[in-house]
């Protein structure tokens, strides 16, 4: 049994701290917050994170609470033409996304971590390491086994120095319109060029209960957010609507510009996500841009990947196993999301025109028809080499 102190109880931090605990090991799990609320919006788990939950025995929890994603579709404004047409499961085999609220899915990774006796220390604002000691506002902790880096995009422990990109995007969540004729099951998208793109994602519901919700989200340069404060809401909601009439309920839902939350993004990978004592998984690991909608996806195979690893042999090496078990998945979606990014995102003129033009045709027929489920399912590689 080793001692394993868990520094940041998101996706990650909790899928490795339940499936840890279960495994009989002593596992204390840090946070900066005071409370388990967290906020956020809308993610999608895909099939391969689902297989985790369910491991974990609760995913049948989280298809309670999320929303079952068949499609990702998207078109050009101007022209109407599509540019993005992913039905997740052509074949029909139940191999479906689940889109969740940030704080369902975090309710049911908690479930989970509280049914292995997973021991919570919170209000621990980490400002580094000391060997396998957490150095806290508060003073060094005890020395443990192993620190599990999994403190997200802003990890104080990883070395991880990554790329800002030049867009972002606001998200917010608001009540799923009656007045609507957008599926409940599909994810919409509606592009200008790469320098606009709306997109409304059904997330199903809070863990306490409420309607059925909707992320909405906008993408804007990084440094575009206090302009967009500046400006009245209604001449923002204007030009959405002008560019996608069919969001106008949804923009109903957003009353202040405070009900909008500004997500920056970056993208890059650690070559080497361990070090004595300590392991680096999800976004402390490798960041992208949401694109693909992968990043709690490979939160959570990072986290079962290495319970595997540390059940599999010394736990001094349990990190470089848990590496070279992810190492092709995680290189594979870091390359297609650096690819995909700046098609969807990004000032180049020329870029959505292949993307309209060229990519999405090709994209229509055999083969390359044949790879988007996969890719969008997170299964173009093995997840974890040694099978999920
Ligand atoms: C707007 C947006 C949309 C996204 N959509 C999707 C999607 O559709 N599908 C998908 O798979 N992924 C999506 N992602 C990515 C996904 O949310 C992340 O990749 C995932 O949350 C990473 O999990 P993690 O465990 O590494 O970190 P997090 O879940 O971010 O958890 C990090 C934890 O560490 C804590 N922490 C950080 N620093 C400290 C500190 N110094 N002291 C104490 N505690 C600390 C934080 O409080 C937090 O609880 C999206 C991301 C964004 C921003």
């Amino acid at each position: 049994m080793a001692r394993i102190a868990i520094a940041g109880a998101g996706i990650g931090g909790l899928a490795a701290g339940a499936g840890l605990a279960r495994d009989g090991h002593d596992v204390t799990v840090f946070d900066r917050y005071e409370a388990h609320l967290p906020v956020g919006s809308g993610l999608v788990v895909q099939p391969v994170g689902l297989g985790v939950l369910d491991g974990l025995g609760v995913g049948d929890a989280a298809r309670g609470l999320g929303q079952t994603l068949r499609r990702m579709a998207g078109h050009e404004a101007e022209s109407g033409r599509p540019v993005l047409d992913v039905t997740y499961d052509p074949k029909g085999r139940g191999r479906e996304g689940l889109a969740m609220h940030r704080a369902a899915l975090h309710h049911v990774l908690l479930t989970a971590a509280e049914r292995q006796q997973v021991r919570f220390e919170l209000a621990a604002e980490i400002t580094g390491r000391e060997g396998t000691r957490l150095r806290l506002t508060s003073g060094l902790t005890e020395a443990f086994d192993l620190i599990v880096d999994s403190a997200g995009a802003g990890s104080v422990l990883s070395p991880l120095r990554a790329r800002a990109l030049p867009y972002g995007a606001i998200w917010g969540n608001v009540p799923w319109p009656d007045a609507t004729s957008l599926p409940t099951d599909e994810l919409r998208q509606c592009y200008r060029r790469a320098d606009r793109m709306i997109g409304v994602l059904p997330i199903g519901r809070r863990p306490d209960g409420g309607p059925r919700l909707a992320a909405l989200f906008w993408s804007m340069p990084r440094g575009a957010f206090e302009d967009w404060r500046a400006t009245p809401l209604d001449q923002w909601k204007a030009e959405a609507r002008a560019l996608w009439p069919e969001v106008a309920p949804f923009l109903d839902g957003v009353a202040h510009h405070d009900d909008m939350t500004m997500a920056r993004y970056s993208h890059g990978t650690l070559r080497k996500p361990f070090d004595d004592g300590i392991v680096h998984i999800g976004d402390a690991w490798h960041r992208a841009s949401p694109q693909l909608g992968q990043g709690a996806n490979m939160a959570l195979l990072d986290a079962e990947a290495l319970v595997r690893a540390v059940a599999d042999g010394p736990l001094a090496e349990a990190g470089a196993r848990m590496r070279n078990a992810r190492r092709l998945h995680v290189t594979t979606y870091q390359m297609m999301s650096a690819a995909f990014t700046p098609q969807y995102q990004s000032d180049s003129r020329i870029l959505p025109m292949v993307r309209d033009r060229l990519l999405f045709p090709v994209a229509q027929v055999w083969p390359a028809r044949s790879i988007l489920p996969p890719l969008a399912r997170g299964q173009m590689v093995p997840p974890i080499l040694g099978g999920l």
